[in-house]
């Protein structure tokens, strides 16, 4: 079911109040939950004029987050729970939280801890009512280190390179949709998910508002280094046919290079030079070269084919074990 709350903008800006859900995955928050709730409360009793879903999307967590969240539900109707069956991670429950937010007017995503601030909260509705459609989330600063911090670089720095439409770089999960985004969004059938990409892809009138990205306040990242990687890729590989490209680039000068070597033998053996008959570490070394070359090739193939099987699997995205204050 992909109906929005409203298909004729601007008229979700005219709602008073509006319905405001914010989508917030959560694996193994348990130390963070207890303030990342006051803290969500203190933002709903200073804005009481919109009408707030806090929707969080247990992603399988194994420590008492769905807990904590269940008994706030219960206490609070303003919060609301979709608990997976188990960890699908962060992408498919961003999914999951947007398809259950069809009838809000806007929809903000954040992650649950706290390196976005709830407080930025309100700067993203004024911009939404300023007329953006999409609310982007612009990190001014990032708190991360070493490796991790390298790799955000990189990655965010060469994969505006490689894609062919722009995704601002600074840019995470944080944002906000409105309520023609989300529908679009939630028509998106594949699997595997590059959000800050797919809210880039689906275009709408862009927004942007600064903020300083927070340290976690509590608790280890959930988005392991691998799960990173595996992110990137996806990033990488659904956006852009790129590494095939190169792949054929590079298969043509290898074999013009192997051209120009068999014809320069091929010359000097009808002009009758001799070609001395050694060569054994060249050979060596070239049969190597090739065969990693091919191997290469291979792999970037299987990374696009392995997605592809995926895709025409149609698994669902995830599982849901149970929803609170949620039909
Ligand atoms: N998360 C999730 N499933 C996972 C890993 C993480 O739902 O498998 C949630 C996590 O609780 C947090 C958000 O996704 O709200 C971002 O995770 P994390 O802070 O680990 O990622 P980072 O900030 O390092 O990118
Ligand atoms: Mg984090």
């Amino acid at each position: 079911m992909l109906i929005p709350a409203c298909s004729q903008p601007p008229c979700h800006r005219v709602n008073s109040p509006a319905r405001i859900a914010l989508v917030i995955p959560v694996y193994n928050e348990a130390s963070v939950l207890p303030e990342l709730l006051r803290r969500l409360d203190l933002l709903m009793a200073s804005h009481p004029g919109e009408r707030w879903t806090i929707l969080f999307v247990n992603d399988g967590s194994r420590d008492e987050s769905a807990e904590l969240i269940r008994r706030k539900a219960s206490a609070d109707p303003s919060y609301a729970l979709v608990d997976f069956s188990r960890n699908f991670g962060h992408q498919a429950a961003l999914t999951a939280g947007l398809a259950h937010a069809i009838d809000h007017d806007a929809v903000v995503t954040m992650d649950a801890d706290l390196q976005d601030p709830p407080e930025v909260i309100p700067s993203l509705l004024a911009a939404w009512r300023g007329g953006a459609e999409v609310v982007l989330a612009v990190r001014r600063s990032r708190q991360e280190r070493g490796l991790r911090r390298l790799g955000f670089d990189l990655f965010h720095r060469g994969f505006g390179r490689l894609i062919d439409f722009p995704i601002e770089p600074n840019t995470g999960t944080f944002g906000l949709l409105s309520a023609e985004a989300v529908a679009a969004f939630n028509s998106l059938p594949e699997k595997h998910r590059f959000f800050p990409g797919l809210r880039a892809w689906i275009g709408f009138k862009q927004g942007e508002v600064l903020y300083d990205r927070q340290e976690r306040a509590a608790g280890t990242p959930g988005v392991t280094f691998r799960k990173l990687v595996r992110y990137a890729l996806d990033g990488l590989l659904s956006f852009s046919h790129l590494p095939l490209r190169l792949l054929t680039y590079l298969g043509l000068f290898v074999a013009g290079c192997g051209f120009a070597v068999g014809a320069f033998f091929i010359t000097r053996r009808l002009l009758g030079i001799e070609v001395a008959f050694t060569g054994f570490t060249t050979l060596v070394t070239l049969v190597l070269f090739l065969g990693g070359i091919q191997l290469v090739g291979i792999g970037v193939l299987g990374e696009y084919l392995g997605r592809i099987y995926d895709e025409v699997k149609r698994r669902p995205h995830y599982i849901v074990r149970r929803r609170v204050r949620l039909e």
